[in-house]
C-alpha cells in the first residue's frame, strides 16, 4: 500500500474557512494536549488492515501535525479552544494516574461548546485536502460562529482512549449492528490520549456519551461531562478491520495518517 499523497503545498484552500492562503501545521490533538514527541506516521489504511505500507514511514519531529489551515483559523483554535482541550486531558490523565480502584464512571469539568467546537475544528484540520464534503460544512457553519447548534444529523461520540498512538481517519462508511438491523453511518474517528472520538451520523453508537448533545450550550456555560473506566475499548477501535465486517472509504480515508511515538 503506498500513499495518495503526503504532504500539502504551502499555499492552498484553508481545510477550515476556504480561503487561499498560505498553509500553517496544526498539531492534533494541540500541544497543550501532550502531542511534543516525535512521530512516525504511516497510512491509516495501512494501519488499519494490516498491509505493509510500501512507503518510508513520514517521520515528525514534534508531534503530529498537518499543514492544512491558514495562520488565522490556527490561531482561533488556539485561543478559543485549546486550553479547554488540554484541561479536560490533563484531568483525565491525573485521574488514570491515581492510585484509588477507578470507579466504573467518572464526570469531569469543562466547557463543552468550546470543547466539541475544538475537536470539530482539528478534525477538520485533520484533513490533507479540502472538498465539498456535507459534514464539512455543515462542521464550518458550527465554527463559523459562538450561538450556532451543530446540525442536528451529526454526533460526537467519545471514549476512553489510554494508549499512545495518534490516529485519524477521515470519511469512512461501516457496518453498524442495532437493534434495528444492519446500519451504514458516515464516521469520522480521531484519537489521542486520553481521548477516542467518533464523528459519524448514527444516532446511537454502542450507548457512548454523546457530546453533540451539548452544542447548544453557551459558548462559557461549565458543565461536567461523563466518563466510563470500565469496558475498555481496544486501540483499533471501532475502525479496525476485525470490528467491522467491511469498510468503505475515499480520497481522505486514503490520505489518513496514523502516528506512533518514536520513543515507546
Ligand atoms: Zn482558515
Amino acid at each position: 500500500m503506498r500513499y495518495v499523497k503526503q504532504k500539502r503545498e504551502q499555499v492552498g484552500a484553508c481545510t477550515i474557512c476556504n480561503r487561499i492562503c498560505q498553509l500553517t501545521y496544526d498539531h492534533i490533538p494541540p500541544s497543550v494536549a501532550g502531542n511534543a514527541d516525535s512521530m512516525m506516521l504511516i497510512s491509516a489504511l495501512s494501519a488499519i488492515s494490516g498491509t505493509p505500507q510500501e512507503d518510508r514511514p513520514l517521520i515528525s519531529q514534534n508531534g503530529y501535525k498537518i499543514r492544512s489551515i491558514c495562520r488565522d483559523c490556527n490561531s482561533t483554535i488556539g485561543r478559543e479552544y485549546d486550553q479547554v482541550m488540554g484541561q479536560l486531558c490533563a484531568d483525565i490523565n491525573k485521574y488514570l494516574a491515581s492510585p484509588l480502584t477507578l470507579p466504573a464512571e467518572a464526570a469531569f469539568d469543562t466547557t463543552p461548546s468550546r470543547l466539541l467546537r475544538g475537536l470539530l475544528g482539528h478534525i477538520l484540520a485533520a484533513k490533507l485536502s479540502p472538498d465539498k464534503c456535507v459534514v464539512d460544512k455543515q462542521i464550518r457553519e458550527y465554527l463559523a460562529n459562538h450561538t450556532s447548534t451543530l446540525h442536528p444529523d451529526l454526533h460526537v461520540y467519545y471514549w476512553l482512549y489510554p494508549y499512545p498512538s495518534i490516529v485519524v481517519f477521515r470519511d469512512f462508511v461501516m457496518a453498524l449492528h442495532t437493534g434495528n438491523g444492519r446500519e451504514f453511518p458516515v464516521c469520522s474517528v480521531m484519537k489521542f490520549p486520553p481521548l477516542g472520538m467518533l464523528l459519524t451520523n448514527a444516532k446511537q453508537f454502542y450507548d457512548l456519551p454523546d457530546l453533540s448533545t451539548r452544542s447548544y450550550f453557551h459558548i462559557d456555560a461549565p458543565a461536567r461531562i461523563p466518563l466510563r473506566f470500565d469496558n475498555l475499548k481496544s486501540q483499533d477501535w471501532p475502525e479496525g478491520a476485525r470490528h467491522s465486517t467491511f469498510i468503505i472509504t475515499g480520497q481522505s480515508g486514503a490520505q489518513s495518517l496514523h502516528g506512533t511515538p518514536r520513543k515507546s
